[in-house]
């Protein structure tokens, strides 16, 4: 059996790039190991409305329009922010996702895991010529030119290639999320609550109306607690969960990392979570998986229409040129910092990045604010010189220089 492309995992970012290539005529396979596509969910559910309208996907009756989001600091200081955005059913929008990719014409196959890479050789170079796939527990070899790993934050993809994709404690933080009936919650207002034991985590309370929340928690691996412990606990210390049933919950790992160094690996390009290419503060990263899997998908057509597997380089920079780029980067330093810091030097912190934020209505975790806050500047400094990456990244200026023109007062 034979595909252009290969898509492993059924989540956004699989489902965008297997749609994408089949629009483009190629011949796709799209493997999901669970039965159900999107079930669990594992997710806030909580998506820009600019992403929805980027890759055109209709407002369903479920989805909730929310724009006002408030960010609540441990001593009630308040940030809020006007910004469309949508709460998702998530099962119901992965599965639609991916209900597009079979219209475009993509073979979906459900139950079905990637168990190994076949080596092979093309145009003289080492590449896999196909994945081993485990369909109902029978064995099954696809032969494939490209290959996209789409496997989310357990990313296997790379360890079957031979490459280390692992993340470290340090860069996975803790998460669980809930759907909650029964709250009483204020509809179409956001709330993120940072956690005094826990900064820069937070709870979440996302309403989804008729009196139904998405309530979860994340925070950094630095307390050893159980996620869903803490989240029972704030249920019954806010009022306005009190009430509340739980539903269903689900708990998992949320990658706080750099993205990969690269994308791609000789036929094999990574998106999404198994990219490592959500937020490092936030543990957002529904956008970066579609985005990314829309541009794996443009680079994976070109290179089969030139029948050029070199041109999947191009899918490294064109990532690069995003905007995630750069403010991933800036997130991952703060996060960094915050890292560096016992927890009373956390929370004050947290504190002073408040009420810049308030005064100035900016975002709280900028790279501006931080550099405003006492006694953060030699640590940042620090932070920069010790990450090879980050040197690199402040080594081309873009922060230095955007952090000179704010007042910083160090040379690098
Ligand atoms: P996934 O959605 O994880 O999809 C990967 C798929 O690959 C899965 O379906 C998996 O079953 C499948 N798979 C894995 N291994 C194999 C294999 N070997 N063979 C076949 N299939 C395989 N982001 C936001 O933007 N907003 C939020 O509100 C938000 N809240 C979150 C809350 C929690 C508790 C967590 C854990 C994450 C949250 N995120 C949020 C992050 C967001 O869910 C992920 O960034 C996003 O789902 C990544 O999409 P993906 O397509 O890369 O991976």
């Amino acid at each position: 059996m034979k595909y252009d492309i290969v898509v492993i995992g059924g989540g956004p970012g699989g489902a965008v790039a297997a749609k994408t290539c089949a629009e483009k005529g190629l011949n796709v396979l799209l493997i999901e190991k669970r039965s159900r596509i999107g079930d669990p969910v594992r997710c806030g559910e909580l998506i820009p409305g600019y992403i929805l309208k980027e890759f055109d996907i209709g407002i369903k009756d479920c989805y909730n329009e929310a724009s006002n989001f408030e960010w609540v600091s441990p001593e009630k200081q308040k940030v809020c922010f006007n910004f469309l955005c949508y709460m998702l059913d998530r099962r119901v929008f992965d599965s639609d996702l991916v209900s597009r990719a079979e219209d475009a014409g993509a073979d979906v196959w459900l139950k079905s895991r990637a168990s190994g890479l076949i080596p092979g050789e093309r145009e003289g170079k080492s590449v896999f010529s196909g994945i081993k796939i485990s369909k109902y527990g029978e064995n099954v070899d696809v032969r494939a030119d490209i290959i996209v790993a789409a496997d989310g934050v357990e990313s296997q993809v790379g360890r079957m290639a031979g490459i280390d994709t692992s993340l470290k404690l340090k860069d996975i933080a803790s998460a669980a999320a809930a759907v909650v009936k029964g709250v009483n919650t204020e509809e179409g207002v956001l709330k993120n609550y940072y956690l005094r034991d826990f900064a820069p985590g937070y709870l979440w309370i996302f309403p989804k109306g008729e009196n139904k929340a998405n309530v979860g928690v994340g925070f950094l691996p630095t307390k050893k607690i159980k996620p869903i412990t803490l989240l029972k606990y704030y249920m019954k210390k806010m009022v306005e969960l009190r009430e509340g049933k739980i539903c269903y919950y689900t708990s998992g790992g949320v990658p706080m990392a750099l993205r990969l160094e690269k994308l791609f690996f000789k036929n094999i390009l990574f998106v999404g979570d198994a990219a490592r290419l959500s937020d490092p503060i936030s543990g957002a990263g529904l956008s970066q998986a579609m985005v990314s899997g829309k541009l794996a998908a443009d680079t994976a057509v070109k290179s089969i229409e030139y029948d050029d597997v070199n041109i999947l380089k191009n899918y490294d920079w064109q990532w690069e040129r995003k905007i995630y780029e750069s403010w991933q980067f800036e997130q991952y330093t703060i996060k960094e910092l915050f890292l560096s810091m016992d927890t009373y030097s956390r929370l004050k912190f947290l504190e002073g990045l408040w009420s810049t934020a308030a005064r100035e209505r900016v975002y709280p975790f900028r790279l501006s604010n931080v550099i405003k806050q006492r006694n953060t500047q030699l640590k940042l400094l620090k932070i920069l010189i010790q990450n090879n990456r980050l040197r690199r990244w402040a080594a081309l200026g873009e922060p230095l220089r955007w952090l000179r023109r704010r007042g910083a007062s160090w040379k690098l």
